[in-house]
Formats: C-alpha cells, sequence, structure tokens
C-alpha cells in the first residue's frame, strides 16, 4: 500500500497486542512505517501479532506502560492504546487500570517529550459517563460518578486527557485525544465481556444471550477499520486540532436491537435472558461526528449489519480453533472490586 502520512517513521503502538492496537500496528506496517508494539499482554495476547513477529519492520516489546519504558531507536509518534476496555476487565483490577491511564500516560508523555514526538491517547466516550447531552459532542463536560466501579477507567481516562493538553499548552509535547466509541471487529478477546464479543458467542455456542436490564440503553457501534482510520488521520492532520476528537458510527441501537441482529446474522435459536444492570451503565450513547468530518474529513463507512458479517466468522473460526472448553463469559462486577494492593 502506498504510504499516505510520509515513509518510513518510527512509531510505538502501546496496547499494540490487544483488539485495536493489533489491527494499528497491521495498517502503519502496511504504510511502510516501523512498529514498536508495547504490551503487558493483561488483556491482549501475543496471538494477536503472531503474524508480524517476523516482519523486518516490527519490534515486540513486553513491558508494562505504568513503568518508565525506554528505546534507543528514535521515535516519531506514539499512539498510547494501552488499558483494559472492557468493564468487567478494567474493574478486575481497579487500581491498576487507573495507575495504566494516569503514571502510564504520564511515563508515555515524558517519552515523547524526549524524542519530540507526536503523540495520540485513545481516550474514550466514558469520558462523558451516563451523558444528558444527546448525542454527544466534544464540549460536552460529561455526568461522571468518581466514586463509582466504572471511575477507575473513566476517572482515569479524563486525567490522561488533562496531562494531553497540559503538555500541548506547555508546547512540551505534540499531543492528540481521540474519544472512542464502541467499537467491534475481529480480535476481540471472545471471553472479555463487552456485549458484540459477548452476544455473538452466545449465539454461536447456542447459550442464553445475556442481556442487562431491559435492553432498551443503546450504544453505537464502530467497525475496527473505521475506527483505525480515524486514529492515523488524527495523528497526521496539520495544524494539530488542540481539542479531542469523537471517532465513532452514529447508527445507534439498543442492546435489545443488536441481540436480535446477532441472532438473525447467526441463524441462532438461542434464547434471550435478562441479567440485571451493571451499576452506572450509561443508558445512551451516540458520538457527534462533525468536528471528525470537518477537521480529518473523517467518516465511518461500514454499517453494523455489514460489520458483524466481517466479524462473525472470525469468532466462529476461533472458537473451533480453541482446544480446551470455554469458560462462560465474564459478568461485570455488581460491587466495587476490593481494591489490590499497588
Ligand atoms: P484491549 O483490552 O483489547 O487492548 C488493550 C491492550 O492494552 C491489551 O493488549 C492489554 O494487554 C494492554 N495493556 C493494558 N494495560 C497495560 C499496561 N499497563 N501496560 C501495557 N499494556 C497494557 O482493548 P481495546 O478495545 O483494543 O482498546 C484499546 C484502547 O482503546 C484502550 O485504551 C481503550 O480504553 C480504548 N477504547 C476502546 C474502545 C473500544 O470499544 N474498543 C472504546 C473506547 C476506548
Ligand atoms: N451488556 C449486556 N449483555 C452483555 C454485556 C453487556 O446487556 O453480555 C450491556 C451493558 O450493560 C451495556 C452495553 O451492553 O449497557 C454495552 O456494554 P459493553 O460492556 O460492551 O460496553 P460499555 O459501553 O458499557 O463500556
Amino acid at each position: 500500500m502506498k504510504p499516505t502520512n510520509g515513509k518510513g517513521k518510527t512509531i510505538m503502538v502501546t496496547g499494540g497486542a490487544g483488539f485495536v492496537g493489533s489491527h494499528l500496528c497491521d495498517a502503519l506496517l502496511a504504510e511502510g512505517h516501523r512498529v514498536i508494539c508495547v504490551d503487558n499482554y493483561q488483556t491482549g495476547s501475543e496471538a494477536n501479532v503472531r503474524a508480524l513477529e517476523n516482519h523486518p519492520g516490527f519490534r515486540l516489546i513486553e513491558a508494562d506502560i505504568c513503568e518508565p519504558v525506554s528505546v534507543e531507536e528514535k521515535l516519531d509518534q506514539i499512539y498510547n492504546l494501552a488499558c483494559p476496555a472492557s468493564p468487567p476487565q478494567y474493574q478486575a483490577d481497579p487500581l491498576h487500570t487507573m495507575m495504566t491511564s494516569v503514571v502510564g500516560t504520564a511515563n508515555l508523555l515524558r517519552l515523547a517529550e524526549q524524542h519530540g514526538a507526536s503523540f495520540l491517547q485513545a481516550s474514550t466516550s466514558e469520558v462523558y459517563g451516563d451523558p444528558q447531552q444527546h448525542p454527544q459532542q466534544e464540549d460536552y463536560w460529561g455526568n461522571v460518578n468518581c466514586t463509582g466501579p466504572r471511575a477507575c477507567y473513566d476517572e482515569g481516562k479524563r486525567a490522561a486527557e488533562t496531562m494531553c493538553f497540559d503538555m500541548l499548552r506547555a508546547g512540551r509535547v505534540d499531543a492528540r485525544v481521540v474519544r472512542i466509541f464502541n467499537t467491534y471487529g475481529p480480535r476481540m478477546s471472545p471471553e472479555d465481556g463487552r456485549i458484540v464479543s459477548n452476544l455473538i458467542v452466545q449465539a454461536l455456542s447456542g447459550e442464553p444471550l445475556t442481556i442487562y436490564g431491559t435492553g432498551e440503553q443503546t450504544r453505537s457501534f464502530c467497525y475496527v477499520s473505521d475506527l483505525v482510520a480515524g486514529l492515523i488521520s488524527l495523528m497526521n492532520v496539520d495544524p494539530n486540532p488542540g481539542a479531542p476528537v469523537n471517532i465513532g458510527n452514529p447508527g445507534e441501537f439498543t442492546i435489545a436491537e443488536l441481540a436480535d441482529l446477532v441472532l438473525e446474522m447467526t441463524g441462532s435459536t438461542s434464547p434471550i435472558v435478562h441479567r440485571p444492570l451493571p451499576v452506572d451503565d450509561p443508558q445512551r450513547r451516540r458520538p457527534d461526528i462533525t468536528r471528525a468530518k470537518q477537521l480529518l474529513g473523517w467518516e465511518p463507512r461500514i454499517p453494523l449489519a455489514q460489520g458483524l458479517e466481517l466479524t462473525i466468522p472470525w469468532f466462529a473460526q476461533s472458537l473451533r480453533d480453541s482446544q480446551a472448553p470455554r469458560g462462560k463469559p465474564i459478568q461485570p462486577a455488581r460491587h466495587p472490586v476490593a481494591a489490590a494492593p499497588l
């Protein structure tokens, strides 16, 4: 593929062995860049980047970003995607989740400053909490419970945004912030407990599809290749927008509608069962992507049904490949999890 953003950059991708990060590594290598993937495999897996291991432009470093990371090569760009994204996973060790966003992002901003590298922070629609504005625009300050079980993620990501804009204002780092809305596709961990992975795995396995609450809550689902295009575009747009940018697909669905679509597309006869709604679960979520359209000329191309068509076969293959009997998808914590020592 022809490089679109200047050939031969050296680019660090933290969280590069995760779902989104591994697709980003693929795309950057395909553009002709050298990629240094940093991951502690907390929620990602070496399998996601196995196909890249013999690529001459790819290097894999096993490290936790909560510790300072150093490399000899001069870095041109750093994408910080390191952080668990699934609610059960980020709530399993909430202090580490918070430290990953706060200490980890501070470490990487310092690294970017040392190298004069541009920096892109993977933030989230969760900074809007349970939003009282709909759809959500970037200038909405959000409605986050700072003491609830989601706070380790939401407040950590908010603090990371703060550091990015402080470093940018101080002229120390060319920092950029993307607010990612629910994204799905191949290489999501089948057991990560998120809605798309849970429903597809349950439908393919003939298990009941779990809907938390009534299923009337909404989310807007973005296919992973659309997200990756948005990330690369925001990293390279000139001048730096100096403000966060929503990247997501505005197509909004209730969770009940998503479950019906998955049943229809998999041909599954699994029943639907209802489970309690997790604490602080946002009721509605849809990105306003006006800013991304204006600044980046970006908009999503893949509607939900088409994205599911690309995703379901990957999960089917992944289930066939797994030798050991599969565990049940993880359920969310109903109560704040006891704090583990730092
Ligand atoms: P993921 O869990 O598949 O990937 C996260 C990766 O980060 C994993 O490989 C994990 O091992 C690694 N990681 C976690 N903590 C780390 C640490 N302390 N040091 C080093 N590596 C660490 O999740 P994802 O869906 O690929 O999400 C990627 C990023 O995008 C995350 O920062 C997430 O917050 C953000 N995001 C994702 C979504 C989404 O819907 N996928 C939505 C909003 C924001
Ligand atoms: N959800 C559900 N069943 C599941 C997993 C999730 O009904 O098996 C709901 C969850 O309560 C939320 C929505 O689906 O309302 C999206 O959940 P997910 O964990 O994917 O991401 P979130 O957007 O909440 O971070």
